[in-house]
């Protein structure tokens, strides 16, 4: 009967030990599947006492006036038959209490560590956990008694404060009532039949507990109660005798209090026809089967929670990689397909497919332009300029007709402004390769867990954009230099000839260093300029495509290829170092994998039985 229980108890227990603790998902409707049982009821009605009767050893502290002053959480877990009993509590975990007068002096002694000595309560819980072959699976959960006035010691809102915490542990919907009213008070007093039909109006959770059976006027008796007449329930009502204070003080014993108990229902004229169904054992029976039936009902929905939480545990392995091979030739294998992986994010960035790309047409588009717009023509061929530069190439010696030597002076002097804009193209382009690089080692999934190749993958193909980049500064230096060596004959020849405009040689000569001459040799250098220009505008952005952006796309990865197959074992093993967070995570996940998938199994075993 508690095989249910003891799986779903066994199951939360793993998942805490996992370190899940019922945030979402499976672990969530594994802890709602369980519900805890709380005990209410007033002052010294016999709270602790049937708990501990339930349970079948003495432990708790009892006694009159306010015992319980913090919430005790007990989890009570079926061992194997013959295994020791021990108990743990939460907040000294190394330690097993197999003496149980030790954990009621503990329970006290920590109540009392948030409390203080006084009359004060905590809604702090003592969290205590019982191993034992001799209780059944369950929750239970002891709570300080209700009282109607605040005695002296205690601040006046407690009588507010215990009623709030009580009713916060069994408001809760997958908590079991453990309504406990003496017997020897009026039932229509009764503090936990009036704060259990409060939050659980039909019943539907709540069980009544009678206690002090025995200490009822001579000549009465609880049959009205017990039998449902004065206080109809939906479950039956169970009444129970606990030892009274002088059994404890004489340490009557559980097992001796239990056969009592049972003494005491069998020969009694007033219950010995309800003997089988009263008393704390079959108290505890009741409470098993309840449990069980609840989780029975809720069956499907973990089941379904399981395997969501399975699919998405897989989804996250995927995700993250499975662990890798230890050998060379598969850790080979590995690098050369998350290079390729990497290098294939990095083409489909510039090829459009993912953005980025469109910055290089940018370069070319707009920076490009806007920087030859900006070279300092005007001042270079201004007047005074052009004077300067053309007397100097005339030496002693002033040009006859054309100052040949001037012009070439003017115009190779003009075009060195061009390797400003081509060696800036050169870079841009290069910055932005890097940053697509940079980014497409972000956007690879599968090399999120490899840091260490990360930053290997990363410095190579940054190496390989430098090699590239020198090579196309050179290239597109040279198509400077090229105009410079060279100039276009035709141009000058289409010039309209000073000598044949003015007609007269002597004239022109003593033209010759007039502002009109200079500003004409300005303009004619200008606007051969201003071709060179055009030309460069379009053939620069065809070098940097060249050089940079296709040879990026064929071979950005080539060099390093070639490196990594000369490495060793070692070496590729220590590319393949992960994250150790990630390692962790690894672990954690496959831990959780295989643990929800055997809960599903055996879920599945004890569902259909
Ligand atoms: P709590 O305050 O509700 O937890 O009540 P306790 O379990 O501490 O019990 C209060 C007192 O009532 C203790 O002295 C118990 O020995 C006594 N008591 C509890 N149940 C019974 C019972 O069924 N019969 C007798 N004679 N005494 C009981
Ligand atoms: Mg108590």
């Amino acid at each position: 009967m508690d095989n249910l229980i003891g799986l779903v108890n066994r199951i939360q227990r793993a998942c805490t030990a996992l370190g899940d603790h019922g945030g979402e998902g499976a672990v969530q409707s594994l802890w709602e599947a369980l519900p805890s049982v709380a005990v209410v009821g007033g002052q010294s009605s016999g709270k602790s006492s049937v708990l501990e009767s339930i349970v079948g050893r003495d432990f708790l502290p009892r006694g009159s006036g306010i015992v319980t002053r913090r919430p005790l959480v007990l989890q009570l877990h079926k061992t194997d038959e013959g295994t020791p009993e021990y108990a743990e509590f939460l907040h000294m975990p190394k330690k097993r209490f197999s003496d149980f007068a030790a954990v009621r002096k503990e329970i006290s002694d920590e109540t009392d560590r948030i409390t203080g000595r006084g009359k004060g309560i905590s809604v702090v819980p003592i969290q205590l956990s019982v191993y034992s072959p001799n209780v059944v699976n369950l929750t239970l959960i002891d709570l300080p008694g209700l009282t109607k006035i605040a005695v002296d010691g205690q601040s006046d809102s407690i009588v507010q404060d215990i009623e709030n915490m009580v009713r916060s542990y069994i408001e809760k919907q997958n908590s079991i009532i453990l309504a406990v009213s003496p017997a020897n008070q009026d039932i229509a007093t009764s503090d936990a039949m009036k704060i259990a039909r409060e939050v659980d109006p039909t019943g539907e959770r709540t069980f009544g507990v009678l206690t002090k059976l025995d200490l009822m006027d001579k000549g009465t008796n609880a049959l009205d109660v017990l039998e449902g007449r004065s206080y109809r329930l939906k479950h039956p009502w169970v009444g129970v005798v606990n030892r009274s204070q002088q059994d404890i003080n004489k340490e009557v014993n559980m097992i001796a209090a239990r056969r009592r108990e049972r003494d005491y229902f069998q020969t009694s004229q007033d219950y010995g026809h309800l003997a089988s169904k009263m008393g704390s054992e079959y108290l505890g029976k009741v409470l098993s089967k309840h449990l069980e039936a609840v989780i029975r009902s809720r069956i499907p929905s973990i089941l379904a929670m399981i395997n969501k939480s399975i699919d998405e545990i897989e989804a996250e392995l995927n995700q993250i990689g499975r662990p890798l091979a230890n050998d060379a030739g598969a850790q080979l294998y590995t690098i050369l397909e998350l290079c390729r992986a990497f290098d294939r994010i990095f083409k489909e960035h510039l090829d459009g497919a993912r953005p980025g790309g469109e910055k290089i047409y940018a370069v070319f588009d707009n920076q490009l332009p806007a920087a030859l717009k900006k070279l300092p023509f005007d001042k270079h061929l201004s007047g005074q300029n052009v004077r300067r530069i053309v007397s100097e190439a005339d030496g002693y010696q002033p040009h006859l007709i054309a100052p040949e030597q001037g012009y070439r002076r003017l115009i190779e002097s003009s075009l060195q402004f061009f390797r400003g804009p081509a060696e800036a193209v050169v870079d841009a382009v290069h910055f932005i390769l890097r940053d697509l690089v940079r980014k497409s080692i972000g956007e690879c999934s599968e090399l999120k867990r490899f840091p260490s190749l990360q930053a290997e993958i990363a410095q190579a193909a940054i190496e390989s954009l430098e090699r590239l980049r020198d090579d196309s500064k050179k290239t597109t230096l040279r198509l400077v230099d090229m105009e410079s060596s060279y100039l276009t004959v035709d141009f000058f020849r289409k010039l309209p000839q000073e000598i044949e405009k003015g007609g007269n040689a002597a004239a022109a000569a003593n033209d010759r260093y007039t502002d009109n001459h200079l500003r004409r040799i300005g303009s004619n250098v200008a606007s051969y300029v201003g071709m060179v220009c055009d030309q460069l505008r379009t053939s620069l952005p065809k070098a940097a495509v060249h050089c940079q952006v296709r040879e990026a796309k064929r071979s950005l990865m080539d060099h390093f290829y070639t490196q990594i197959g000369k490495r060793e074992g070692k070496q590729l093993s220590a590319m393949l170092d992960e994250d150790p967070a990630l390692m962790e995570r690894r672990v954690q996940l496959s831990k959780r994998l295989q643990l929800y998938k055997s809960a599903r199994d055996e879920i599945d075993a004890v569902a259909w039985k």
